[in-house]
């Protein structure tokens, strides 16, 4: 989700960089930039249902995921080429000529380690109801307000993702960039690299009755297929780049008890994603 800094955090940063602490519910260690646990563990934790007023519920993981995170290693180069042969163009070519450079690392030489979902939270139409063709409407599917500085004078994330599974860059994945709070407010530039981000779209809504920006809702179902299987495919592609298998997490749950943290992905499948990534690396055995 996209919005500007409320006051609430300024507060947060004054209070200026703690001594070796763990921030949130998937206790982010400020030393080691890592979550706690197994990659398992992180990712069933980072992975957890986000429900309307960003309520946390523990759900399972796909067995796909499970195993990548048990596993551990890298995709195959077959299973690179599936995912870029998956990318619609411009974004394949785009894809291509960056497939073999490195991907982001912190300034002190940590990897990439997470990938991180969003959804956009745009357009937002207040107390309006959506457009009836969601998915296929042009207001909803234009990159136009992540690209003309609307938001921030820099595109918000490295990728948008629209509902017909369309793909612009907003940085290539080499750039170290931010778009949680954890990473922007909490830690600082210190966690810059550690994290790629994914902003999905997704419109919204108030909930009905609400006049504040934290009580929205996004569509039911809340993605495409086309999204499914673009997020699958930057998975496996970015996790390729790295040379191991990124953790799967989300805005909210990243930045969970962090004041004002965003809401999102709101009803992001996981059960969808794990089909889609199980097409591009195949089922898990037995
Ligand atoms: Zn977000």
């Amino acid at each position: 989700m996209i919005r500007p800094i409320p006051a609430a955090l300024l507060a947060l940063c004054l209070a200026g960089p703690a001594h070796a602490e763990e921030i949130g519910e998937c206790l982010f260690d400020r030393d080691t930039l890592t979550f706690a646990g197994t990659p398992l563990e992180q990712a069933t934790c980072l992975l957890r249902k986000i429900e309307l007023g960003a309520v946390r519920k523990p759900q399972p993981l796909p067995p796909v995921i499970v195993r990548l995170m048990r596993e551990g290693g890298a995709p195959s180069p077959a299973m690179k080429a599936a995912a870029i042969a998956a990318f619609p163009e411009p974004y394949r070519a785009y894809a291509i000529q960056h497939a073999d450079a490195a991907v982001s690392q912190t300034e002190e030489g940590l990897p990439l380690l997470y990938f991180v979902i969003h959804d956009t939270s745009t357009p937002f139409y207040a107390h309006e109801p959506f457009p009836k063709r969601l998915n296929a409407d042009w207001k909803v599917n234009a990159f136009t307000p992540y690209m003309d500085g609307t938001f921030a004078k820099a595109p918000v994330a490295h990728i948008f993702l629209n509902r017909v599974g369309q793909i612009w860059a907003g940085h290539e994945f080499q750039e170290g960039w931010r778009a949680t709070k954890l990473e922007s407010r909490v830690v600082g530039s210190r966690a810059r690299g550690r994290f790629v981000h994914i902003e999905t779209v997704q419109p919204r809504r108030f909930l009905p009755g609400a006049t504040s920006r934290g009580q929205t809702e996004g569509p039911k179902p809340g993605f495409t297929r086309e999204q499914y299987r673009m997020l699958a495919a930057l998975y496996v592609y970015t996790s390729a780049r790295a040379g191991r298998w990124l953790i799967p997490a989300q805005h909210n749950t990243v930045d969970s008890t962090i004041p004002d943290a965003h809401d999102d992905p709101q009803n992001f499948d996981l059960k969808a994603f794990g089909k889609e990534l199980e097409k591009l690396v195949g089922k898990p055995k037995g």
